[in-house]
């Protein structure tokens, strides 16, 4: 059977658990981070979360069932979110035109505000990031490319609008150039995307 990360003893003998265990710590970072973004502004952490989305999308995602799949949560409590999101006069909604049971949620001129405030609730986990050379971002952003892509493809998470699951992506041989048909241009390791506003969706193996 293979052994928990959680236990002691196997954890400090392998590197790979350790970098689990530290993926948990840095998790629940975002978790007291958010949270604290939240109180402040009493909100909980998925309006703080539904604001963000809603700030950085474009019209096609801004919609309930897709952020549903976004956060991995049901239709109804987004429906919830975005009722109380209205009656705190942070978005408002509009409906499509071909299907009046369909809308798009926007933000008002104070739930910009807000999700412009709330968005910088990560900006401390930036402080030792930027503190790595050039190289150490590319690997570290490498590898937890690969680990996202894994949990995408296990359907751990859902949503992914990464280079490596996009249709306009393209590898050479050996895996490790890359390309994007759609820009029609070479991809450095850095210029890889983890949420990119041309994404489209490759077959479920990419
Ligand atoms: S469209 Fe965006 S996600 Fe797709 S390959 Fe190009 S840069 Fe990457």
């Amino acid at each position: 059977m293979n052994k928990s990360v959680f236990d002691l003893d196997h954890q400090n003998s392998s590197i790979e658990s350790k970098i689990v265990a530290s993926l948990e710590r840095v998790s629940e970072a975002f978790r007291v981070l958010l949270w604290n973004e939240s109180k402040h502004f009493s909100l909980s952490p998925i309006q703080v979360q539904v604001l963000i989305f809603l700030l950085n999308h474009s019209s096609q995602k801004r919609k309930v069932s897709y952020i549903a799949d976004e956060f991995n949560m049901t239709k109804a409590t987004i429906s919830d979110t975005i009722k109380t999101l209205e009656q705190k006069s942070l978005i408002s909604k509009q409906p499509e035109q071909n299907d009046t049971r369909s809308f798009v949620i926007n933000l008002t001129d104070k739930g910009k505000n807000l999700a412009l405030q709330t968005s910088l609730f990560a900006t401390q986990l930036q402080v030792p990031i930027n503190k790595l050379n050039d190289q150490d971002k590319v690997n570290l952003l490498l590898s937890l490319l690969d680990i996202i892509r894994h949990l995408n493809r296990t359907g751990i998470i859902t949503i992914q609008r990464m280079c490596f699951s996009c249709q306009y992506y393209e590898s050479d041989k050996n895996g490790q150039g890359h390309y994007c048909k759609l820009l029609q241009t070479k991809l450095a390791d850095s210029e890889l995307r983890i949420d990119c506003p041309e994404y489209s969706h490759s077959s479920p193996n990419f």
